[in-house]
C-alpha cells in the first residue's frame, strides 16, 4: 500500500471511531469471508442482570434469602460479569454477605465455595453433572428461560440441587442492522460462545445467524478460529502472502451470500471483548476488539471499535475496500 493511501485510510478509520493497528490489517479486512462474533459483551451489551430466582424449597422461612446468602458469599469473589449481576441483584434484596472460603472459579463453567461450612457450587448445569450432581429439577422454568436468551445459572449447596437463576442481557442496538449488513457484503456470520445451547441459539435467532458454536470452553475458542481458517496458523507470512494476491487479482470480489461453510485458507476475523477472546483474536487474520472491553482482548486485536457498535465492522471493510481502490 501507498503509505499515503493507507495513512487516510486510518485516519478516517479513527474519525468513525475505528483503531486500525497496522497497514496490513486495513489491506486485508476486505478480503474476510467469516466473521465469528463473540456472544456476550459483543453482541449483547455485555450487562448482565438477574431476572428470575426460584429455590427448591420455595419462599417458606426466608429460604430464598438464605440461599442467595451462600451464592453472593461466593460470587463477590468472581470477576465474571454473571458474578458481578448476582452481587447486585442481592445487593439489591438487602441481604448481607457471608465470609466464602476455598473460592475456585472453572473458566467456562462456573464457581465455588465453601460458606457457613456447606460447599456451593453455581455454574452451567453440565459442570455441575459433571460432578454428578442432579439436575431434574425446574425443566419448564430452564426451558422456558432458555428460550428468552436468557443465561441460566444452577445453584448446589452440598452436592444438591437447590436454586436457579435466569439472567438475561440485551442485545445492543446495532447488533441486527450489522449482521445484516455482513451477510448482504457476503459474509458467512458465525457466533462463538461459552453459553450453553438453546439460550445461544435464542439469542443468535434475533439477529438471523444460523451458524453457532456454543458451550465452547474458553481456551477451546483460538481451536474453532484455526479450524474455521483450515487448520493454518496465522502469521506475518501468510498475511503478506495474502496481500500480494489481492494486489495481483484485480478481479477480486466477494463471495456469494450464504457460501458453504470454511473452505481451508478462507480468511477468517473474530470479534470479541473478554481475556476469554484474547488468544482468538490473536489468531484470527483480522482480530476486531470492542472498545469497551478488557484490554488483553483490545491488545490482541488488530482492529479495535471504540464504542463497541458492530457497524464499525462493516465501515472498516469498507475502509479497506476503498484503501485497496486507491493503491491499484
Ligand atoms: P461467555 O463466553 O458467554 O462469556 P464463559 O465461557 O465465561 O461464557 O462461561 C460459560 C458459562 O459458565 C456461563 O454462561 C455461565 O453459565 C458459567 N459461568 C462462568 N462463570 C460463572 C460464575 N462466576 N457464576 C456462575 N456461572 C458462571
Ligand atoms: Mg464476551
Amino acid at each position: 500500500a501507498t503509505p499515503t493511501s493507507v495513512m487516510v485510510g486510518t485516519g478516517k478509520g479513527a474519525e468513525n471511531g475505528i483503531l486500525i493497528k497496522d497497514a496490513t490489517s486495513l489491506e486485508m479486512a476486505h478480503k474476510i469471508k467469516m466473521i465469528v462474533l463473540d456472544k456476550t459483551g459483543t453482541l449483547t451489551e455485555g450487562k448482565p442482570t438477574v431476572t428470575d430466582f426460584v429455590t427448591v424449597n420455595g419462599t417458606a422461612n426466608n429460604n430464598e434469602m438464605k440461599l442467595l446468602q451462600l451464592v453472593a458469599a461466593v460470587e463477590r469473589n468472581s470477576e465474571h460479569p454473571l458474578a458481578e449481576a448476582i452481587v447486585n441483584y442481592t445487593r439489591s434484596q438487602q441481604v448481607n454477605f457471608p465470609e466464602a472460603k476455598d473460592f475456585q472459579a472453572f473458566a467456562g463453567s462456573g464457581v465455588q465455595g465453601v460458606v457457613k461450612n456447606q460447599l456451593v457450587q453455581i455454574g452451567t448445569q453440565r459442570w455441575l453433572e459433571e460432578l454428578s450432581i442432579n439436575t431434574s429439577y425446574f425443566q419448564q422454568y430452564k426451558a422456558t428461560w432458555e428460550a428468552a436468551g436468557k443465561t441460566v445459572v444452577w445453584i448446589a449447596v452440598e452436592g444438591k440441587i437447590e436454586g436457579l437463576m435466569g439472567i438475561a442481557d440485551a442485545l445492543k442496538p446495532s447488533s441486527q442492522d450489522a449482521v445484516k449488513a455482513l451477510q448482504k457484503m457476503g459474509l458467512e456470520v458465525v457466533m462463538l460462545t461459552g453459553d450453553n445451547r438453546q439460550t445461544a441459539e435464542a439469542i443468535a435467532s434475533q439477529v438471523n445467524i444460523n451458524n453457532i458454536f456454543a458451550q465452547v470452553r474458553p481456551d477451546e475458542k483460538v481451536a474453532v478460529i484455526k479450524s474455521l481458517q483450515g487448520g493454518r496458523g496465522r502469521d506475518k507470512e501468510t498475511r503478506r502472502q495474502g496481500d500480494k494476491e489481492t494486489r495481483r487479482n484485480k478481479n477480486f470480489s466477494f463471495p456469494t451470500p450464504h457460501s458453504p461453510l470454511p473452505t481451508p485458507h478462507s480468511l477468517v476475523a473474530m470479534v470479541g471483548d473478554g481475556i476469554n477472546d484474547a488468544p482468538a483474536l490473536a489468531q484470527a487474520d483480522v482480530g476486531f476488539a470492542i472498545g469497551t472491553g478488557t484490554d488483553i482482548a483490545i491488545a490482541a486485536s488488530d482492529i479495535t471499535l471504540i464504542s463497541g457498535d458492530l457497524q464499525g465492522i462493516v465501515t472498516a471493510i469498507k475502509l479497506s475496500r476503498a484503501t485497496i481502490r486507491n493503491i491499484r
